[in-house]
């Protein structure tokens, strides 16, 4: 079996449980909410999921209402939050599947309907947008929504359990913006409270905000990229930060040889090489998600690095690893990021995107192995 793969990504969740531990005892008393939309970031949101919530992670927390149906339906009952809602969302099922919603406004009357059809009231957190510009109730259309709820509650339809806001500039520790969001969302706060709600859950903490900002944790941070042990600063790695990297990509060399200098490499020609050398083929492309823009993307091959050469296409693309012989190479382990050698983050910078998007767009034809 272990001889026989080809191409994977060993998913470490002892890292996980080491990670979420960590960021539990460092925000406590504040309960962590695992952030496990987009399949756990890539990682597979079910063994995520389980992992958090065995290592001190008490609410799960997913974009899309349907990615919480299907954690219901593999049997997870943890406090749940969906928080991306259209008119298409199915909040009827959200409700009898005790799915808290993160709620802007619009949404209200589909959840009171929902509610009204489940016979059963809606949990909801309303969300205060205090300067990122995407979800949430306007600073302005905040005292509306909070009367809003108010008539649902006292009609029974629905229970404000909880009010949130997302920050925009978490991960520039320097930059005022937190300070002025925190300000803002602090004033909703004891808004909605002389409103006459109970808040049983405030919170605002991305992982940069746990990791950086007590005063952003309040009752509960929402822990995503570092639960995967990646760090969100550019200053600061993982380690700096105690946190493990989770997924591990890999693939074994596919074809190697031996070529002259002025070897053209892949489509476009873009990368000839300098001297005679050998060229190992590495069966992952953009399909897999290596995104086909990077530039010298790192690749540890027998404990050797070397970075990525010419064009990555659909299923493959070429390291120029210099003097070492080709019938060596085929098969070899080729890692191209982990808890070891390379990192997401690196492959980011040479992507020009960010160690999120690295992880979240590994395609589903590369294998999860779980550890
Ligand atoms: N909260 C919300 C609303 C999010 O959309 C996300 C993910 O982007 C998170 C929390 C988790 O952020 P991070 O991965 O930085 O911990």
């Amino acid at each position: 079996e272990e001889a026989r793969w080809e191409r994977r990504a060993v998913i470490d969740l002892d890292a996980i449980g080491h990670n979420v531990r960590h960021v539990a005892d460092l925000v406590a008393p504040a309960m962590v909410m695992a952030v496990v939309k987009a399949d756990g970031y890539g990682h597979g949101a079910l063994p995520v999921a389980r992992t958090a919530l065995e290592s001190g992670a008490t609410w799960l927390g997913v974009a899309h209402v349907s990615e919480a149906l299907a954690l219901r339906e593999a049997g997870i009952s943890a406090p749940m939050l969906a928080w991306l809602h259209t008119p298409g969302t199915d909040f009827a099922a959200a409700v009898e599947s005790h799915v808290d919603l993160g709620i802007s406004g619009w949404e209200l009357e589909h959840v009171a309907a929902a509610a009204r059809a489940a016979e059963q009231p809606a949990r909801v957190h309303l969300k205060i947008d205090t300067g990122l510009g995407r979800n949430g109730a306007t600073l302005e259309a905040w005292p509306d929504v909070l009367a809003a709820a108010s008539q649902l509650q006292e009609e029974g339809l629905i229970r404000v359990v909880g009010v949130w806001t997302h920050l925009a500039v978490a991960d520039e520790p320097d930059r005022p913006q937190t300070d002025h969001q925190l300000e803002a969302f602090r004033a909703a706060i004891s808004a909605a409270e002389e409103a006459g709600f109970e808040l049983e859950l405030k919170h605002a903490a991305n992982t940069p905000a746990a990791l950086s900002r007590p005063d952003a944790h309040f009752d509960m941070v929402r822990l995503g990229l570092g639960m995967y042990g990646l760090s969100p600063f550019r200053d600061q790695d993982h380690e700096a930060l105690s946190l493990r990297p989770a997924m591990t990509l890999s693939a074994r060399v596919a074809n190697a040889k031996e070529v002259p200098a002025d070897q053209g490499v892949s489509y476009g020609l873009t990368y000839r090489t300098h001297s005679a050398t050998t060229l190992a083929l590495i069966p992952l492309g953009y399909a897999d998600g290596v995104p086909r823009v990077a530039v010298d993307g790192p690749v540890q091959i027998a404990g050797q690095r070397h970075v990525s050469c010419g064009r990555v296409a659909m299923d493959q693309f070429v390291v120029d690893v210099g003097q070492v012989p080709a019938r060596e190479l085929v098969g070899t382990e080729a890692v191209l990021f982990g808890a070891h050698g390379p990192t997401a983050t690196e492959w980011a910078d040479a992507a020009g995107t960010i160690n999120y998007e690295m992880v979240t767009r590994i395609g589903s034809r590369v294998p999860r192995v779980y550890t």
